[in-house]
This record gives structure tokens, C-alpha cells and sequence, in this order.
């Protein structure tokens, strides 16, 4: 028994310190998870090709199977990448960037699903650049920061910091508070990537903020009088550590918006229990951008009646005579236990909680045009409800 202990001891310490040293490379190329947002659990080069293992940070954990590596060439022509799934089935069409801006999708011609999608082969195509291989375009925590700075001081806004990840990473939102104000106040909250790999999610969020953020005469007025909040990224430790879902604790954040047992959503719930302590502030709407397999809004049920009451369905009637080409389902999802954002703001608030869901294959472009339209569609739907004046 003694001997078989260190035998196994012996082994393990040699397939770690194996597989730390050793590049994945053959003759071909050489495939490395060297940056963030990656995600390769292991990598075997054989003479020919190479075989990438895909797993989950833990489990159990809903399906959403995040790759991301990068290829170094060492010869053109070329290479084929088998990934092999342990507990999910291809999700993410496979892109390709040489600068992490511009991506293209792999031509289906080279793309091959097996064993029910739990095995994918690609046959790439090699120059002498270095690229990467990912489930979507990669828009990371320097991306966020970035982004946010530049709009906070376009529109003037306050860029705090409400927390921290279990990593220590900050969690940031973008605050925007009438110059002046009457007696009540009202909020609307916006939150984004609680699941790193909703990118659809994010690609949609970002232009709905920056029309809300924007300087239209719309903008402005509604501006002038909702208190906003935003928090793009609520989960960065999961992105840059190229998660399927969860936080660093392996908690799916959209199933602890009531135990609140996580930093990050610590960092949102304080900002609302400040809401609800003020008598004179009436939470009016919260919005969550995910992705999933279509364009889909997840809204309260048509006799739970929200505060104000009527908002989603006017809201979908005006984006609907704006809307060319974009088609969504709207799933109503009567209020239960299950601890996401949505049922935890109507519970608490009686106001609209939506989770605002884009497919994972959605047009960008048409992404990006329909939530402009959303976006002035809410500020006028909520302009139109019950004045504060
Ligand atoms: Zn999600």
C-alpha cells in the first residue's frame, strides 16, 4: 500500500510539473492559455494535430462551454485542433482573431461536430501570425475599464467603485444623479456579465448605455430625471479566468441575488438596500443582459402588476414599430424562489426586473442597432409614467 502512495504521489507530482513546462507543440504549432479570458484545461500535441480538453471552473454548472488559446505557427498550411467537451455540448462558434479586435467566424467548411457536439474538429488555416482561437470576440476587464472611463467623462459621470471580486479586481459602476432634484427620487439599474461567456449580452448593453449616456434631447431629459446606475461587468474574475459561469467561489452570481453570499453581489445589494432606506426613492427598473440560444426577454407575468404598471409591454410595443429585422421571444416567467436579479427586484421593489437575453449567434450589427432602439424606448416608456414632478 506504502509503495502504491508514493507511486501515485510520484506520478502526480510528475504530470503537474508535466504539464506546467511543457508547451503544447508539435511540428506544426504551438498552442498555449498564456493571457486573460483563456481557457484550454489541458492540451495534447500529437504529430499532427492537437487535442484541447475542455472543463468547467466546477460543477454542477449550466452549459455554457468557454474556450479560448492561442496558435502560434510554426510552419504554413493547415492544422487541425480537435476540442473534446466533459460536460457540455458545443455552444460557441468558433472565431478567429490575430489582434483581438477584429474576429472573424470559422468557415463551417472547416468545421466538423461529432459525438453529439462533445467533440469538435477544426482545420485552420496557418500564415505565419500568431491568433487565437475563441467561443466569441474577447472583451476583457482592460476592455471595461476603457470603456467606462471614456464614457464617464463624455457624459460626466461618477466611475466608483462599489467593491471587490474575491480576487480583489474592483467592481465598477457608472452613476448619473439629476443636477437637480425634486422630492422623490427615482432609479433604474443596469447590469451586465454576470456570466463571462455572454458576450451578446455585453455587446448589446454597452451601445443601450451609451444611448442613455448620449446627448440627445432624450437622453438628456431622462437624465434630468432618473438617478441610474450601471454595472457592466459584474463578474471580472470570471473573465479573466475564462469561466463557463461562475465567480471564484464557483457561485453562479444570477442564483445569489437573495443569500447575497458573494462580494459581487454584495456589491450591488448595497447600493439597493441605500435605495429602499431613503423613503423618498422609488426604484422604477432593473435591466440584466445575459445570452442564451435566442433573443429573449424574461419579464414578470402579464397579472403580476409592476410599479409603474405597464412598463414592459408598452415598452415592447414602441421598440416593436421601430424594429426591423430583429425578432425576440417574450417569455413570461411568473415570480419563484430562483435567486436571479429579475425575481429578487420585482420581490423587493414591485418594480419591472428583466433580464434581457441576446442569442449567442445574433447579427452584431443588428444587436447594437435594436438595442439603441430599446434603450430610447425604455427612457421614453419610463418618461411617460407617473411624473415626479
Ligand atoms: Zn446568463
Amino acid at each position: 500500500m506504502r509503495i502504491l502512495l508514493l507511486l501515485f504521489f510520484a506520478f502526480a507530482g510528475f504530470a503537474a510539473h508535466a504539464q506546467e513546462d511543457e508547451k503544447c507543440e508539435n511540428a506544426l504549432a504551438i498552442l498555449d492559455a498564456d493571457f486573460e479570458g483563456a481557457r484550454m484545461s489541458s492540451c495534447e500535441a500529437t504529430r499532427k494535430n492537437f487535442i484541447v480538453r475542455i472543463d468547467p471552473e466546477n460543477k454542477p454548472i449550466n452549459p455554457s462551454p468557454w474556450y479560448a488559446f492561442r496558435v502560434t505557427p510554426k510552419q504554413t498550411g493547415d492544422l487541425k485542433i480537435i476540442i473534446r467537451y466533459s460536460d457540455a455540448k458545443h455552444r460557441y462558434w468558433p472565431k478567429r482573431s490575430s489582434d483581438v479586435r477584429n474576429w472573424r467566424p470559422i468557415d463551417p467548411n472547416r468545421i466538423r461536430e461529432r459525438r453529439r457536439g462533445k467533440r469538435v474538429t477544426m482545420r485552420l488555416a496557418m500564415e505565419t501570425d500568431p491568433f487565437i482561437i475563441a467561443g466569441q470576440e474577447l472583451l476583457l476587464t482592460g476592455g471595461y475599464e476603457n470603456w467606462s472611463g471614456n464614457i464617464a467623462e463624455k457624459a460626466n459621470l461618477n466611475l466608483q467603485t462599489i467593491g471587490e471580486s474575491v480576487e480583489g479586481r474592483p467592481i465598477r459602476a457608472l452613476m448619473s444623479a439629476p443636477q437637480t432634484q425634486g422630492p422623490e427620487k427615482e432609479f433604474v439599474l443596469f447590469v451586465g456579465r454576470q456570466h463571462p461567456p455572454e458576450l451578446t449580452g455585453a455587446f448589446a448593453m454597452l451601445p443601450f448605455l451609451e444611448t442613455v449616456f448620449g446627448d440627445t434631447a432624450l437622453a438628456q431629459k431622462f437624465r434630468a430625471r432618473f438617478h441610474i446606475i450601471a454595472v457592466p461587468l459584474m463578474n471580472p474574475d470570471g473573465v479573466a479566468n475564462g469561466h463557463w459561469r461562475h465567480n471564484m467561489n464557483g457561485v453562479d452570481l444570477n442564483r445569489d441575488w437573495g443569500p447575497f453570499t458573494q462580494p459581487e453581489t454584495q456589491a450591488v445589494k448595497k447600493l439597493l438596500d441605500d435605495i429602499d432606506a431613503d423613503e423618498n426613492s422609488q426604484f422604477r427598473l432593473m435591466l440584466d443582459f445575459h445570452s442564451t440560444n435566442r433573443n429573449v426577454f424574461y419579464t414578470q407575468s402579464n397579472d403580476e402588476v409592476t410599479n409603474p404598471p405597464g412598463f414592459t409591454l408598452n415598452w415592447f410595443a414602441g421598440a416593436n414599430e421601430r424594429l426591423k429585422g430583429y425578432e425576440y421571444e417574450h417569455a413570461l416567467r411568473p415570480h419563484s424562489d430562483l435567486a436571479t436579479s429579475k425575481n429578487y427586484i420585482f420581490g423587493r421593489f414591485g418594480a419591472p426586473g428583466i433580464t434581457y437575453e441576446l442569442g449567442d449567434h445574433t447579427d452584431r450589427t443588428l444587436i447594437r442597432t435594436s438595442a439603441k432602439i430599446f434603450a430610447e424606448e425604455m427612457m421614453e416608456t419610463l418618461l411617460e409614467g407617473g411624473s415626479a414632478e
